[in-house]
C-alpha cells in the first residue's frame, strides 16, 4: 500500500460491532475479565488483554499501531505529549552520569526538557548534527544517545539522518529523532536509520489542533548493549524488543504518561487527511516563501528554497515536499511585531500543524527560557516570525501577507 491508502487502511481494526466505520472510544478506566487467572496471565504478560487504561487502552492501541505502519517501525507507546513522549523515550535508556549527544537547533520545550535532566546528573552536549566530525569529537564514553530533529522548529535546518546514524552505530549508540515537523509523509526516519523516532502528534497527525499527544516509534533493530544500557537488564530476553518492553512494563506506565482514548480517537480522525494535509501544507508555505522572498530586506528560511543551507539535504530526503513551516527576519523585534498584529487571517499563537495559518515570535515566546547562546544556536532571532502555514487559498494568504508588509513600510523588490 503507498502512504494516502496506508493511512485509512492499515492498522485499523476493522471487525467491529454493527458495522461502524469508525472504532469506538474504549472510555474506560478498567477492563473486567473473565476470572482471576485470566487477570493473573494478564499482569504477568503472559496474555495479552486490557486491564486498566494507564497501561493500555484498546482505543490507544489503535492508534499506536496506526503509527507503527505510517513510520515503518516495529511498535509504538502513545503519550499525553510530545515533551511525555521525548522525556520517556530518552529516561528509558538513560541513568546518572549519561550524556545526551543533540542537535542544538531544537524545539525550546526540548531544549528546557534537557535542562531538567542536569538536575538528575543527565549532561547534553549541543552540536551542529550535520557537522559529523565534531559530533565524532564529542562522542565519550558516557554517550549513550544521539537526538535531532528531521527538520528543526524554528531553525528549519535538515538533519542528514544516514550519516548521522551511521556515526552513532559505529559507536553503538541509538538514535532518536524528533519527526514533528516532517511528519511520516516527507520523511520516515527508520529507513534512514534511526532507531526510534518521536511526534508530537498534537501537531500535524493530529491537525486539527484538537488534542494534546505524543508518540514514541521504535525500528525494533538496534542492538542493545546491557552493559551500557542496563535499565534494558531485565528485559534482555526480549532483544532488540528490550528497548519498548522497558518502555511499556517499567517507566511509561510509571510515569503515568498515557493517552487519554479520547484523543487517540481524535488522532485516528485527523491522521486519515495526513497526506493531502500535508501536500497542501507544502506547497502553500513554498509558493509563499518565494512570495516573501521577493520582498527588500526580508531573508526567509524554508528547506524547499535553495537558499537554504539545508535544501541539498531535504531534497535528498525528500524532493518534492519541504514541510508546512516558513521563518522571516524582518530587520528587528518591532517590525516583528508590527507583521505578527497586521496580520487578519493568521493566528497569534505558539503552535504549529494547525489547518489554519499561525505565527509566532519565538524568541519572546517558545524560546523565552532560553539563553542568548541558546537561541543563537537554535536559529532564534529577535527579528524572527514563525509561520506554520495552512492550507488556505494560498492567493488569501498572499494578500494577508502583502497587506500587512505595506503597512509596516516593506516593497518587493
Ligand atoms: C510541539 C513540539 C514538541 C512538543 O510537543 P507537545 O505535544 O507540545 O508536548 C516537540 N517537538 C517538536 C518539534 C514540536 O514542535
Amino acid at each position: 500500500m503507498k502512504f494516502n491508502t496506508k493511512l485509512l487502511h492499515e492498522g485499523v481494526r476493522r471487525e467491529r460491532e454493527f458495522g461502524a466505520t469508525l472504532s469506538p472510544i474504549y472510555q474506560s478506566s478498567a477492563f473486567d475479565q473473565p476470572s482471576a487467572e485470566d487477570l493473573e496471565k494478564i499482569f504477568s504478560g503472559k496474555s495479552g488483554g486490557y486491564c486498566y487504561t494507564r497501561v493500555g487502552n484498546p482505543t490507544v492501541t489503535e492508534f499506536e499501531n496506526r503509527i507503527t505502519k505510517l513510520e515503518g517501525g516495529a511498535v509504538s507507546t502513545a503519550c499525553a505529549s510530545g515533551l511525555a513522549a521525548i522525556s520517556n523515550a530518552l529516561l528509558n535508556i538513560l541513568k546518572t552520569g549519561d550524556e545526551i549527544i543533540s542537535a542544538a537547533g531544537l524545539y525550546g520545550g526540548t531544549i528546557d526538557l534537557f535542562e531538567e535532566f542536569e538536575a538528575f546528573g543527565i549532561k547534553t552536549v549541543w552540536v551542529d548534527a550535520n557537522d559529523i566530525e565534531t559530533v565524532r569529537s564529542k562522542i565519550t564514553e558516557n554517550t549513550r544517545v544521539i537526538f535531532a530533529e528531521t527538520i528543526g522548529n524554528p531553525k528549519l535546518d535538515v538533519t542528514d539522518i544516514d550519516a548521522l546514524s551511521a556515526l552513532a552505530h559505529e559507536n553503538g549508540i541509538p538514535l532518536i529523532i524528533d519527526n514533528t515537523v516532517a511528519t511520516p509523509f516527507i520523511v520516515r526516519p527508520i529507513e534512514h536509520g534511526a532507531d526510534i523516532v518521536v511526534n508530537s502528534s498534537s501537531k500535524y497527525i493530529n491537525g486539527s489542533a484538537n488534542s494534546i499527544s505524543g508518540v514514541i516509534t521504535d525500528a525494533g533493530k538496534f542492538k542493545w548493549d546491557i552493559e551500557r544500557y542496563p535499565n534494558l537488564a531485565p528485559y534482555k530476553k526480549f532483544g532488540p524488543f528490550a528497548y519498548t518492553s522497558k518502555l511499556k512494563n517499567g517507566l511509561w506506565r510509571n510515569t503515568g504518561a498515557c493517552l487519554a482514548p479520547q484523543n487517540a480517537f481524535l488522532n485516528m480522525i485527523g491522521l486519515e487527511t495526513l497526506g493531502i494535509r500535508m501536500e497542501r501544507h507544502s506547497n502553500n508555505a513554498l509558493e509563499l516563501a518565494r512570495f516573501l522572498d521577493s520582498y527588500e530586506g526580508i531573508t526567509v528560511n524554508y528547506p524547499g528554497l535553495k537558499s537554504s543551507p539545508w535544501h541539498d539535504i531535504a531534497a535528498g530526503l525528500n524532493d518534492k515536499y519541504f514541510g508546512g513551516i516558513v521563518t522571516v527576519r524582518v530587520g528587528s523585534k518591532e517590525n516583528a511585531f508590527k507583521l505578527i498584529n497586521s496580520l487578519k487571517i493568521a493566528y497569534k499563537l505558539s503552535n504549529i500543524g494547525d489547518t489554519k495559518t499561525l505565527v509566532v515570535h519565538p524568541s519572546s515566546t517558545v524560546a523565552a527560557h532560553s539563553t542568548d547562546k541558546q537561541k543563537e544556536e537554535a536559529g532564534v532571532f529577535e527579528d524572527l516570525v514563525r509561520i506554520s502555514v495552512g492550507i488556505e487559498d494560498i492567493e488569501d494568504l498572499k494578500e494577508d501577507f502583502e497587506k500587512a508588509l505595506a503597512e509596516i513600510g516593506f516593497t518587493r523588490s
